[in-house]
């Protein structure tokens, strides 16, 4: 380990990863090795947890293309020295930003999309002209052989390699010096990560998880609305960060928000132990699940398979707050519904728990779009609409307080691995005496004059 992350230094201090061309050749290379290892990486996440070749190519591998082919166009801007006003005061200097990259960077990765949350922050650490150590999750076993692989045959560990282990490992590597931890996961792990990054004073992002609410209106389109929940919450069997985790619907569109919603699990095919249903990633998540469910709660669905590690969509009605199902992240295709009477009563239940990841709301009305913005702090989210802001690079992606800190994807990656230098360039021709000493009256008066500007 100490080797590598010497190599690597060592590697970093040569400079030649700040070459925008060592670094868009870097980044074609891992494209290349990516579309060439595509049936590798489709049977391991299958093998891992189920997951179908249209949800890996959809939710993983198009995003990684995307991220690549835009880091690759944008570097030249992003990597660009800024020229700002100096002011008059110190006339005739000139001011910049060079954007640096940082160093040594540490990205560790969850195992919901691993390649997705692998991967995406290692390119924006690679455009930013960073080493990299990935530590994927250690979870789904066969992706991370796979990744692994990949990135050993493919590229130099004196530049970006892989780390593969649990938590033991882990806990190893965050003693080591970085000059950048990307961590995402738990917010339980996310606090572990941070206090052993404080001992180094090394920067880092946390892109956590948290409890994402839906809050669906009386005059929302309805029909729209259940759709997109169905899909947001069950995608990756609501093994998903951003999925809607509970939904608070307004008490008088309860029972057609119930019904619709089990029709919508029907017939998006949802409903049974079929192919298009992933497997929850292991026996612990699958207990943990389970137990959340309470019989007497459940409105549709309840279904459990312990052989499959398979749990039916299931849809939960009269939860409260205090129901275990409201203690945790659920990170599970169980589906809360709470409802609540003013719009007002509704952000005060949200604004009860730690500030989420993502906030959903489906309305029609301006007032009430205006007021859920200005009075509920979440990390993103989106109108009418659930998951998809992730596929917008010009959004920059992650949490607040406890869902997170600092962000990424775009521009946002490029600058979540890059030191902005500041300089100030000053010509030596003139060199007014004012500031020097001996301090005299005249040059007070002269002083706050210039200070004026
Ligand atoms: P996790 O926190 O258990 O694990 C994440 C990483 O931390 C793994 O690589 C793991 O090896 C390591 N790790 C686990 N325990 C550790 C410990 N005690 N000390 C040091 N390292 C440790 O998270 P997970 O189960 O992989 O992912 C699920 C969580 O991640 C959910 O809360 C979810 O919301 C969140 N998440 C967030 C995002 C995001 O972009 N914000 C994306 C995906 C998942």
């Amino acid at each position: 380990m100490k080797q590598i992350i010497n190599a690597q230094r060592n590697f970093f201090n040569t400079h030649a990863t700040k070459n925008i061309h060592f670094r868009r050749k870097q980044l074609k290379i891992l494209e290349k090795a990516l579309k060439q290892s595509e049936g590798l990486l489709h049977e391991a996440i299958y093998k891992d947890f189920k997951k179908s070749e249209f949800d890996n190519y959809s939710t993983e591998l198009s995003l990684l293309y995307k991220d690549i082919k835009e880091a690759r166009k944008m570097i030249f801007k992003w990597t660009r020295k800024e020229k700002v006003s100096t002011g008059i005061l110190n006339f005739p200097a000139s001011s910049y930003i060079i954007p640096e990259p940082l160093g040594v960077c540490l990205v560790i990765g969850a195992w919901n999309y691993p390649y997705q949350l692998s991967f995406a922050p290692v390119i924006a650490a690679i455009a930013a002209g960073n080493t990299v150590v990935l530590k994927p999750s250690e979870l789904p076993a066969n992706t991370a052989a796979a990744i692994s692989k990949i990135v050993k045959e493919n590229f130099d560990p004196a530049f970006f390699t892989v780390m593969e282990g649990g938590v033991e490992e882990t806990q190893e590597l965050l003693k080591q010096k970085f000059d950048k931890i990307f961590f995402t996961g738990s917010t339980k792990v996310g606090k572990i990560v941070y206090k052993a990054a404080a001992e180094n004073l090394t920067p880092v992002t946390l892109e956590l998880g948290g409890k994402s609410p839906a809050i669906v209106t009386e005059n929302c389109n309805l029909k729209i609305s259940v759709k997109r929940i169905v899909w947001g919450k069950f995608l990756n069997a609501g093994q998903t960060c951003i999925a809607p985790d509970y939904v608070l619907v307004h008490k008088s569109i309860e029972q057609q928000f119930l019904e619709q919603t089990k029709q919508e699990i029907i017939s998006q095919h949802f409903a049974f132990e079929n192919d298009n249903f992933l497997q929850i990633i292991n026996n612990g998540n699958f207990e943990r699940l389970t137990k959340m469910i309470q019989p007497e709660k459940i409105y549709f669905g309840g279904e459990t398979n312990a052989e499959t590690r398979y749990i039916q969509p299931t849809i939960m009605q009269n939860v409260s707050f205090d129901d275990p199902v409201m203690q945790e992240e659920i990170f599970g295709p169980i589906l809360p519904v709470i409802t609540y009477e003013t719009i007002e009563e509704a952000i005060a239940k949200v604004n009860s728990l730690p500030k989420p990841l993502s906030c959903y709301l489906f309305t029609k009305s301006n007032f009430v779009k205006k007021k859920v913005l200005n009075e509920i702090s979440f990390g993103g989210g989106a109108i009418n609409e659930t998951v998809m802001h992730i596929t917008n690079a010009n959004l920059p992606f992650g949490g607040v307080g406890f869902s997170g800190t600092g962000n990424y994807h775009g521009e946002a990656g490029f600058k979540a691995f890059t030191h902005f230098k500041s300089v100030m360039d000053k010509p030596t021709w003139l060199d007014p005496s004012i500031r020097y000493y001996p301090h005299t009256p005249f040059r007070l008066k002269l002083m706050r004059w210039f200070l004026k500007f």
